[in-house]
């Protein structure tokens, strides 16, 4: 009797030895030496470059490097230009999508806007037409374009307003616009404008075409840092509620709806690589940033300008792949 309870605790023991620690039980000081670790190895990256096609963001420093954590309890980890700002580009798709699905309900944004992956470039016109006249999901421009004309509101100036308080409640602070950024597309966003009416010719826009792609160019001006980024991230890993704030953003039905879209197109037509290498939903923004989710636990985000050609950020994707291999954080393996 006594021999068979001792082989069990010893079976115990030897079952927790070899199983990887859980994300609950990682120390702050584990999690801070592989965020520094992160930032040390990729650092001196020069891989990729600024997006131009924007001209504003041509000019930004390449060397920006900013890495972020947080966790489902708040607790900040973070190091690099952390405060250092960019426009957070794509980024701003997935919550003004999530605004839609909370006004409008999680059918609505399937059936309306879609949750397939393009396989074609976040800018792609032939994707549209390919696709039977369908933006596919919202994280690429078509559908975030679509996801900005159906936020409700009486007129533009209040579907802005709407659209930059809900990303600041993510942040839990108030976000400001980057103007030259803004003025610079706001100036050349003639695909983004003949995307906006293809879809309007197929009945799939909320509100006038050329006022959406305006206020969705806005939305994608706002300045956002990689603190900012991971508190945004951590507020869908905390089922809606922001752990730095503690206020509800969005309600937990939802989460994983906006998650199962950034695990099929947040990396547009590469997300099936990050999958298979992290297992973490997650967006970029031509501006250089990312962010990944660990479901119920983690926001991570990095900041750095220099892009692959898919549009997502080299030293970002590396970063965030290091993270989440050193401290076992691929939800899919837990
Ligand atoms: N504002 C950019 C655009 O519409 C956003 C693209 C991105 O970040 N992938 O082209």
């Amino acid at each position: 009797m006594l021999n068979k309870s001792f082989k069990f605790v010893i079976s115990i023991v030897v079952v927790f030895a070899f199983s990887s620690l859980s994300a609950a039980e990682l120390s702050k000081e584990r999690i801070n030496q592989v965020l520094k670790e992160a930032y040390s190895k990729y650092k001196g990256d020069v891989g990729g470059k600024n997006a131009d096609y924007i001209k504003a963001l041509d000019i930004v420093d390449s060397k920006i490097f900013g890495i972020t954590i947080v966790d489902k309890d708040g607790n900040i980890y973070e190091t690099g230009d952390t405060a250092q700002v960019v426009s957070i580009q794509s980024i701003s798709k997935v919550f003004t999508a999530a605004l839609v699905m909370s006004e409008k309900g999680s059918k609505f944004v399937q059936e309306k806007i879609g949750v397939n992956a393009t396989g074609a470039a976040f800018n792609s016109i032939i994707a549209i037409e390919q696709h039977g006249g369908s933006a596919s999901n919202p994280f690429v421009n078509a559908g975030a374009i679509q996801s900005t004309s159906w936020v409700s509101a009486k007129d533009s100036t209040e579907r802005w307003a709407k659209i930059s308080a809900n990303m600041s409640a993510y942040a839990g602070r108030n976000l400001t616009l980057n103007k030259p950024v803004y003025k610079s597309e706001v100036n050349d966003n003639k695909r983004n404008q003949a995307i906006s009416k293809l879809l309007d010719a197929y009945g799939r826009m909320g509100s006038d075409p050329l006022e959406a792609t305006t206020v969705y160019t806005k939305q994608c001006s706002l300045n956002v840092s990689s603190h900012d980024l991971a508190v945004m991230a951590a507020t869908l890993a905390n089922h809606g509620v922001n752990p730095v704030t503690n206020a509800r953003v969005i309600s937990a039905k939802y989460t994983p709806k906006i998650m199962a879209i950034m695990a099929t197109s947040g990396l547009y037509d590469n997300a099936g690589d990050w999958l298979y290498d992290t297992g973490a939903p997650a967006k970029s923004g031509v501006g250089g940033g990312i962010i990944a989710i660990i479901p119920g636990e983690f926001g991570i985000a990095v900041v750095s300008p220099p892009l692959d050609s898919y549009g997502n950020s080299v030293r970002a994707q590396l970063a965030i792949k290091y993270i989440i291999n050193e401290l076992d954080l691929n939800p899919y393996a837990q």
